[in-house]
């Protein structure tokens, strides 16, 4: 663990950490317990005194430091994630440029921009608000990437002046913990950043129901998100949630195929569908399923599959519990729906070691199946068909999730009108994923709630505080 500007070998047991690609054991981390939470939440209220008195100015830069340092360093740590996650080079590089020091950069210019309001009333009162640091703040943080998730809350809380404590995945925690040396070596102040290690069923309870927390923020699953919120609500700790998804991609029938097909296979095979986001739901106008379906399964079957050294296609998922959960689905999808590629593991005798899924298709899907409802977290799409604009939206809405939704179509109208209608975070028209981190969204239903990414996220890492002096003689009362 890292505690205090220090490295700390914990009180407790030892987990292995696992490659994905090979399922060889690559280090073990402390299971932390109790004393070790209790050490780094004193540390990091330590730190918040320090922290938040620092200049704004310094603020912004330690926090370009950071975003430098990651890219000076991106292929360090997209290999450690290459280890820990099975992802390509590639991927790893994306992350640590594109996404990490670009997140860090964005906030490090916000770091010295915060500022209240003023509100007088002439001869009676003047008022003003100050904005300041929530405090101590917790991060949960899943395996799907734990810099890649985890710096959209890290930056914006450390920008803000708070302190963080960082609670990574079990099963992906090596780059959170590297990185929080890198953060002391830019210049963050010891106890500033601070990360506890173990398991979600240990650690994980103890973090979210420790007293010591001001905040607590958590990217994961639904099921988990509603666990640590009771746990917070027992002390009055404020969390703020991004969850599950099971995102609708829509093809209307005047869509570019083309680049509705390559964006339908990136959005459900990229990083082998463990993406929060991932458009695991596809929905294709009747008039041209038959063909659409045709030549998704052809270019499903292109997909190479290999561990990160292959620079395949597609990866591993995360561990032997998430593989066998992932076909378990696919066993389910076999009863209820047309299963028309994929369907198992990959037969390469080369990866009979890690936790390969191949890209898997199941077409015909209806909604209420659970390969339909439920966030399967691996590579494997459902296909169903819709006559027209209100089937489309009946059925993009008909899910527990309000995360994230795509819309292929030539006509604006079509367009601008689903993604009213939708009720999602977030709607990319004709393209996946390319997102803008400048842009604030919030989850709608069981996919979360609070503010991420861009200008408007900040502000749920500050508090607002109202001063007002009396001037003269008040008319109330
Ligand atoms: P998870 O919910 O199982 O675990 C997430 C984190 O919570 C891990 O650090 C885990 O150790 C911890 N945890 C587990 N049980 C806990 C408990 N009782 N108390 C406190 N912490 C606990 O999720 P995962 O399997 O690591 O990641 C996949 C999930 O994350 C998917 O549901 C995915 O949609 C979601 N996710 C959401 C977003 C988003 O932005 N909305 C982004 C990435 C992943």
């Amino acid at each position: 663990m890292f505690i205090d500007g220090e490295w700390h070998h914990g009180s407790g047991d030892r987990l292995e950490v696992v490659n994905p690609a090979t399922a060889e054991v690559l280090t073990t981390i402390p299971d932390g317990v109790e004393a070790d939470l209790d050490r780094a939440v004193a540390a990091a209220r330590q730190g918040l005194a320090v922290w938040r008195n620092t200049h704004p100015r310094v603020r912004t830069q330690v926090l370009f430091r950071i975003a430098e340092t990651i890219k000076a360093r991106a292929e360090e740590f997209a290999h450690l994630d290459g280890l820990n996650l099975g992802e390509s080079m590639g991927t790893g590089l994306w992350t640590m440029h594109d996404v990490v020091a670009r997140r860090f950069e964005y906030y490090a210019g916000m770091a010295d921009k915060i500022r209240g309001d003023t509100f007088v009333t002439p001869g009676q009162f003047l008022s003003y608000t100050l904005r300041e640091p929530m405090g101590v703040t917790g991060h949960i943080v899943p395996w799907n990437g734990p810099l890649w998730i985890g710096s959209r809350t890290i930056a914006p809380a450390l920008a803000a002046g708070n302190s963080v404590v960082v609670k990574p995945s079990s099963e992906a925690p090596i780059t959170m913990l590297k990185f929080a040396e890198l953060c002391l070596d830019c210049g963050l102040p010891p106890g500033v950043f601070n990360v506890v290690t173990g398991r979600g069923s240990g650690m994980g309870d103890l973090f979210a129901s420790h007293p010591g927390f001001d905040a607590i923020y958590f990217t994961g699953s639904t099921v988990t998100g509603r666990r640590i919120a009771e746990n917070a609500a027992r002390n009055n700790v404020r969390t703020v949630m991004e969850l599950g998804g099971k995102s609708p991609n829509i093809v209307f029938a005047d869509a570019d195929m083309a680049a509705a097909l390559d964006g339908a296979i990136l959005a459900i095979f990229a990083n082998s569908g463990q993406i929060c986001v991932a458009g695991s739901r596809l929905l294709v106008q009747e008039s041209i399923h038959d063909e659409f379906v045709g030549r998704l399964v052809e270019k499903a079957e292109g997909i190479t599959i290999g561990g990160p050294e292959a620079n395949a296609m597609m990866n591993p998922v995360i561990s032997a519990a998430q593989k066998a959960r992932v076909l378990d689905f696919i066993e389910q999808g076999k009863k209820v729906a047309q299963l028309v590629t994929g369907g198992g593991t990959p037969a390469d005798p080369a990866l009979q070691k890690g936790f390969f899924v191949s890209p898997t298709i199941f077409d015909r899907v209806p909604n209420s199946a659970s390969i339909a409802q439920e966030e399967i977290f691996g590579p494997v799409l459902s296909v169903s068909s819709f006559k027209d604009f209100d089937e489309a939206i009946a059925m993009a809405n008909d899910t527990r999730y309000g995360l994230a939704s795509a819309v292929w179509t030539e006509n604006a109208k079509t367009a601008h009108l689903a993604a009213q209608a939708i009720e999602a975070a977030q709607v990319f028209i004709n393209h996946y994923y390319t997102a803008a981190f400048e842009v604030s969204r919030s989850p709608y239903k069981a996919s979360g709630d609070g503010m991420s990414e861009g200008p408007d996220a900040i502000w749920e890492f500050l508090r607002q505080k109202s001063v007002s002096i009396k001037l003269g003689e008040s008319h109330w009362g």
